[in-house]
């Protein structure tokens, strides 16, 4: 077979200057704050000067649930953002940056794969331009500022076992999930209980994602519920007086990276929020400044388009009043055969009728997305195993869902393995019959915006709710957040809540375990089922096999 691996790809690229890139967006050098010659921050008066322009149009790229056979959301996103390209279109992606976590943990980087890929792939998998590095600083400043106030005689009068702001690192570490802190003193504070979450998991990153300019970013820092008095009554990061400084630590994290693909069109690379706990897609910033610079923008919604497009269009594009013309929902063969109950080992087999039998949870998934008011196109997303009749069973299911499906061979062509798709793609967006809407309105009670997504999205009979939630739901609506939309926590390999019930199925409820309010970032957190904010290392981590080599490159990275 003989397939190059993705950073072998990534290696030989032909890297043109940033500057050059830079200039495809009609970006001046002079607005540009280069980062080395392949990476540069694109600058806020710079941003500023072009909000009086008209917008392109927004593509959305998602997917199916995701299997173990893994689908190629962001490959395909970079695909078709050099697709579109090739057919003289004038694009750009905006997808997110790479948590340092995943990438020591089990093998998958965040830059694509194949021919499909940003470049530079290592650096974008590890430091980059320290975006991810001044989060965590400003989430550590904030920590380390509450148990400071405590130290020194609390007026505040936080309890101190009501302190909710956890602390960050950006590595999986399970060992810190829950930790004493202050431990060793007097002189070291009151002991308490606390613990990490990986930092994309904080809600300094979701806020960075949501704002719009560094005024609405501090404003939302202030917003953040750090801890609770006796009374319940909430302290805020502003009682804190944490929230300037915050913002002069995040002031350059705010300007988007500009990059570029393999073909050398320009990606935004920016920000990197969670898909449980937060939202799951890049930077508001970097897509509207996308949207003034191209006339097409492809970006990412992260896991299936249960969680991640539901929460792309209910929650990002509500708050940043954005509007997609067109959402590309990514399928393999393989993950179709595995809906459709074939094991990983036998992924390599052709099984016409597994791929039949997977297709429901497709349908499922652009029935959805239609609700939405935006024209869906499936990507088939094609793995070079695939079969011709096996793609055509894909096809004909698609068409009989009065949609179409186009087979995109990206990862081993670039460009000319999606012009078919880029083709389709832009004909939709540009054929004007987008009519996007999100599935619930602002004044919905919190309890009824979370049974909307359980009935409408998920097709659970209904989501169950005890009391005790109801009621903090509802006081949370007499203090003034009952307008904010909600942000599901569940898991992403199913429509229930049940990681193992593939396919599309019915007759389940959608249990809330907890909810929790991110004052800041603006949105109710429903969480269904388990959910992880600090991620483990597996048995064998891929950090085991990552190294330099003797001409100083980088190995095992994917
Ligand atoms: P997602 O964004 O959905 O998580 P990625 O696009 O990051 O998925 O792809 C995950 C991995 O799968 C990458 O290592 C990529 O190289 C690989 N991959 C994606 N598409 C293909 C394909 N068509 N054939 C082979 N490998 C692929
Ligand atoms: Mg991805």
């Amino acid at each position: 077979m003989g397939y190059k691996s993705d950073i072998e790809i990534a290696r030989e690229a032909d890297k043109k200057p940033i500057q050059e890139i830079g200039a495809k967006l009609g970006i001046e050098s002079k607005d540009l704050l280069p980062y080395g010659h392949d990476k540069a921050k694109v600058s806020q008066s710079f941003i500023n000067s072009v909000q009086d322009r008209a917008d392109g149009k927004l593509i959305l790229v998602t997917a199916i649930n995701p299997t173990p056979a893994g689908e190629g959301k962001t490959t395909t996103t970079v695909g078709l953002g050099d697709g579109l390209n090739r057919i003289g279109k004038k694009a750009c992606v905006c997808i997110r940056e790479a948590s340092l976590g995943p990438n020591f943990g089990m093998k998958g980087g965040a830059a694509g794969g194949g021919y499909a890929q940003v470049v530079p792939m290592e650096e974008m998998n590890l430091h980059f331009t320290g975006d991810f590095h001044a989060i965590t600083s400003a989430h550590s400043l904030l920590s380390a500022m509450i148990d400071n106030h405590i130290y020194w005689g609390n007026e505040l009068e936080i309890d101190v076992r009501r302190v909710v702001w956890r602390r960050v690192v950006d590595m999986n570490d399970r060992a810190l999930r829950q930790i004493t802190a202050s431990l060793g003193g007097v002189a070291n504070g009151f002991p308490r209980e606390a613990g990490f979450d990986i930092t994309v998991a904080s809600e300094v990153m979701a806020i960075l994602c949501l704002a719009n300019n560094l005024q609405d970013l501090q404003k939302r820092l202030g917003d953040m519920i750090v801890a609770y008095r006796r009374d319940r009554s909430p302290v805020f990061a502003r009682d804190i007086k944490a929230d300037g400084a915050m913002t002069v630590l995040l002031k350059d994290a705010m300007q988007p990276n500009i990059v570029q693909t393999l073909e050398n069109n320009p990606a935004f690379v920016h920000g990197g929020p969670f898909a449980n706990i937060a939202h799951g897609c890049n930077s508001v910033i970097a897509t509207t400044t996308a949207l003034k610079l191209a006339d097409y923008v492809v970006t990412e919604a992260g896991f299936g388009a249960d969680l991640g497009a539901e929460k792309f269009l209910n929650i990002k594009c509500r708050k940043a009043g954005l509007s997609p013309s067109v959402v590309v929902c990514v399928a393999t063969v393989r993950a179709m055969k595995m809906n459709g109950g074939v094991a990983k080992a036998d992924l390599g087999a052709e099984n016409v009728d597994a791929v039949k039998a997977g297709c429901p949870n497709l349908g499922r998934h652009i029935e959805n997305l239609k609700s939405f008011g935006v024209p869906v196109v499936v990507a088939i997303n094609h793995f070079v195993t695939d079969t011709d009749a096996e793609v055509q069973a894909v096809k004909d299911f698609v068409a009989a869902q009065g949609a179409e499906a186009v087979l995109s061979r990206h990862w081993e062509l670039g460009s000319e393995g999606s012009a078919d798709l880029a083709t389709k793609v832009a004909e939709l967006a540009d054929s004007g019959v987008a009519n996007f809407a999100p599935i619930y309105p602002d004044e919905m009670s919190l309890a009824d915006k979370i049974q909307t997504i359980a009935k409408r999205i998920y097709r659970a009979d209904e989501a169950l709710m005890d009391q005790k939630i109801r009621d903090q739901l509802k006081l949370w609506e007499e203090q003034g957040y009952g307008n904010l939309p909600v942000c599901m926590a569940k898991t992403q390999y199913s429509f229930s809540t049940d990681p193992s019930l593939r396919g599309a199925p019915t007759g389940f409820s959608v249990p809330v375990r907890e909810v929790r309010l991110s004052a800041g970032a603006g949105f109710i957190v429903a969480v269904c089922g388990e959910i992880m904010t600090m991620p483990g290392l597996p048995r064998t981590p891929s950090a085991e096999s990552i190294m330099l080599n003797e001409d100083g490159q980088i190995e095992g990275l994917f």
